[in-house]
């Protein structure tokens, strides 16, 4: 496959800086679609109904104007349903943008930042870009985070609840103790997957004034073509976000996504309908799993990270990507006998298991 950036192809006038930078790599979105897919976590569920009414005629004949820059209506969406503030959200580029942005505002050169590791691979790719001192912390043996760890820091920490790829929740208050220890210190939550099980961390956010919560349209929301995410913090955190926002790419969410975002943020019933469905199905693959001997990481999150020790990793990870099933193998310590699975609906999951039986009456 070929990735933009995977090949180590460079002119003569890249700026030297970046000859050593490795790209993020995606996982694989594959043009053929007879595949079960369940390898990048999006949602088995399309967008809200609400989505599709909004994206009409009349909202792709206006595309010849600019999109709105403080994207007021999504604006708006978010912060009636969180209940704070319009000033206490920012809005980016999916929530990768918003983490760059956070770099951009937070991260000085050579300043230290702290992660999980294994974690969200953008953590390090980011590290690099901003030349950020990277402090990746290992989890413990039972690929835990330890929150010790994280206390009385001397950087930025970066910690996603739940952990990606383990599925792993921290209690809020086990984050709220490294807040308190961490005064001088941001304290950014990747909330990605909170929307499935685990507690939110946004109350903190008028408590404390070194926390950032980051939450993406992509997972819970069905939205991840969209491109939308946002972070949620006091007002001089997000005005510090739209300061860099604003010098880097005002118009960086177009006229769809912020129409399409709003849309999905205000039809809560769906929302919840679709998560609770995919906890369920979550729940489902568990036992089911677990039945054909497999370890599964206690996930809160859409997806769930197993092993079994009758069948490596990487032959798992093949023998269903021959059976047409898509799911994620990194193939790297501590973690290379383990697949990230992402939870589908209760059909993908019942072909996956199928295929799993058969995988392993072959071993
Ligand atoms: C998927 C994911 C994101 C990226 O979300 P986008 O909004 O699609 O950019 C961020 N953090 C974690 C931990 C993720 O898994």
């Amino acid at each position: 496959m070929a990735t933009a950036g995977s090949d180590n192809i460079m002119s003569r006038f890249l700026n030297r800086k970046y000859e050593t930078l490795e790209p993020y790599t995606p996982g694989e979105q594959p043009k053929v679609l007879d595949l079960i897919k369940l390898n990048t976590n999006e949602n088995p569920y399309g967008p809200s109904p609400e989505v599709l009414k909004v994206i009409n005629e009349e909202e792709v004949g206006r595309l010849q104007l600019y999109s709105d820059p403080e994207a007021a209506e999504l604006v708006e969406a978010i912060a009636e349903n969180f209940g704070v503030s319009r000033e206490q959200v920012a809005v980016g580029n999916g929530s990768d943008e918003i983490l760059a942005f956070c770099f951009m505002a937070f991260q000085p050169e050579n300043g230290k930042v702290y992660f999980p590791d294994p974690s969200y691979g953008f953590y390090k790719v980011y590290g690099d870009v901003f030349k950020a001192d990277r402090h990746p912390v290992p989890l413990n043996g039972n690929l835990e985070i330890v929150p010790e760890d994280y206390k009385n820091l001397d950087g930025t920490i970066i910690i996603a609840n739940p952990n990606a790829p383990t599925g792993i929740a921290l209690e809020t208050g086990v984050i709220e103790e490294i807040i308190k220890s961490n005064p001088d210190n941001l304290v950014i939550i990747d909330e990605a997957y909170v929307d499935f099980g685990a507690k939110s961390c946004v109350p903190f956010i008028d408590k404390y004034d070194n926390i950032l919560v980051i939450q993406t349209f992509s997972k819970s929301r069905s939205l991840a073509g969209s491109r939308v995410g946002f972070a949620l913090g006091n007002k001089e955190l997000i005005a510090d976000i739209n300061r860099i926002k604003f010098s880097f790419n005002p118009y960086n969410l177009d006229r769809l996504a912020i129409r399409a975002a709003a849309a999905a943020m205000r039809d809560d019933a769906y929302f919840q309908m679709t998560r609770r469905q995919i906890m369920e199905t979550r729940e489902y693959t568990v036992r089911e799993m677990e039945a054909l001997g497999f370890e599964v990481l206690p996930s809160k999150a859409n997806f769930i990270f197993a092993r079994n020790s009758r069948i490596a990793g990487k032959d798992y990870f093949e023998g269903l990507r021959e059976k047409n099933i898509l799911v994620r193998y990194f193939g790297k310590k501590p973690i290379e006998d383990y697949v990230r699975i992402t939870i589908g609906k209760r059909e993908d999951m019942e072909a996956l298991l199928s295929a799993t039986k058969e995988l392993l009456e072959r071993q």
